[in-house]
């Protein structure tokens, strides 16, 4: 049955896709993969929707939402263990509770630890990609393989899952030993600055940092802050039908009352462009883009 993607991204924006079905574990995601695929169903697979901009037009393919209610962390053999529908922050929040080092970046990062790993989430100059050593994915067969690390090609908000379009079904990282009390007090103070600098997803439509920072002037340098640019370029005013630029920080687009998805992918382009024209440099979006975003 048709499912409106509205309902799951966190923009609230999009049009319906074919089928939806949510699942949490690996033996479930298999037999639903495997059904598509036997019957010749496109699909594509989606965690809390957070970095996802969906057309109005909806999407002919079918969507497996990977998520769970209940996070799903525990040791294996020395390496965090956590299910792909698990809360990103709920894993930040388990490794800062059991005063291990290495994730304590990933906390207040909306979406699951499966979205994250195929986005390579990350803050403070950290990511995913960089405790990650394994993780279990259902291929576009259904078949369930372990992945390392280097054969999931990190790179800055991006693997090679974004092209294999496998699914993250479980993933493993290894962490440092640390001390409980400085992880909780490095948590509550990395929750508090994004109270203070983003929109709460929940009371006002976004998908966080639209466009990606630019890479660094000299190699391992620092990357250049989109948000910084953008600023510059005088965005802070823009709006085109209900989306706007969130007030503190340049590089959120805000989907406002009666905002569609063609109004965020308009505004973005004229954001993008007022970099281009200051600046000369191009923006890269950061959030993904399914369907016909700009022309329907
Ligand atoms: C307020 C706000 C703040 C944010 N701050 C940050 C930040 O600091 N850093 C940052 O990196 N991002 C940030 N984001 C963006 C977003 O939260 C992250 O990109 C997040 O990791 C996306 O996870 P998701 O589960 O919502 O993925 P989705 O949006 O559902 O999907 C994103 C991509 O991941 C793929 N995917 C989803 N689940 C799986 C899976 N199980 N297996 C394989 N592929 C999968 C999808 O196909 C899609 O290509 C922010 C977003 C918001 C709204």
């Amino acid at each position: 049955m048709k499912a409106w993607l509205t309902d799951y991204t966190t923009f609230r924006l999009g049009g319906a896709c074919r089928e939806l079905v949510t699942v949490s574990d690996a033996p479930a995601a298999a037999e639903i993969v495997r059904n598509w695929q036997a019957a010749g169903i496109p699909w594509r697979v989606m965690g809390g929707g957070s970095n996802l901009l969906v057309a109005d037009a909806g999407i002919p393919e079918a969507v497996l939402r990977m998520i769970s209610d209940r996070p799903d962390c525990r040791w294996e053999q020395g390496l965090i263990c956590v299910t792909a529908g698990t809360a990103l922050d709920a894993l930040a929040q388990f490794a800062a509770e059991e005063g291990v080092a290495g994730l304590g970046f990933a906390s207040g990062i909306p979406g699951t630890v499966g979205g994250g790993i195929c986005g390579n989430a990350g803050a403070f100059g950290a990511a995913l990609g960089d405790v990650l050593e394994r993780v279990e994915v259902l291929t576009r067969a259904g078949e369930v393989q372990v992945m390392s690390r280097q054969q999931l090609q990190f790179g800055y908000r991006g693997s090679s899952l974004a092209d294999t379009g496998e699914v993250v079904t479980r993933a493993w990282f290894r962490v440092m030993p640390g001390d409980r009390a400085r992880r909780l007090a490095e948590r509550e103070e990395i929750l508090s600055a994004r109270r203070a600098k983003h929109p709460d997803w929940r009371v006002q439509p976004t998908a966080g940092s639209f466009f990606k920072n630019l890479p660094p002037e000299i190699a391992g340098g620092p990357r250049c802050a989109a948000g910084r640019l953008l600023e510059q370029a005088g965005v802070k005013q823009m709006r085109e039908g209900g989306a706007y630029v969130f007030e503190k920080h340049a590089n959120m687009v805000i989907a406002g009352s009666g905002a569609t998805a063609r109004d965020v992918a308009r505004l973005a382009a004229r954001m993008a462009a007022a970099v281009k024209e200051k600046f000369g440099f191009k923006l890269e979006p950061e959030v993904r883009f399914w369907g016909p975003v700009a022309n329907n």
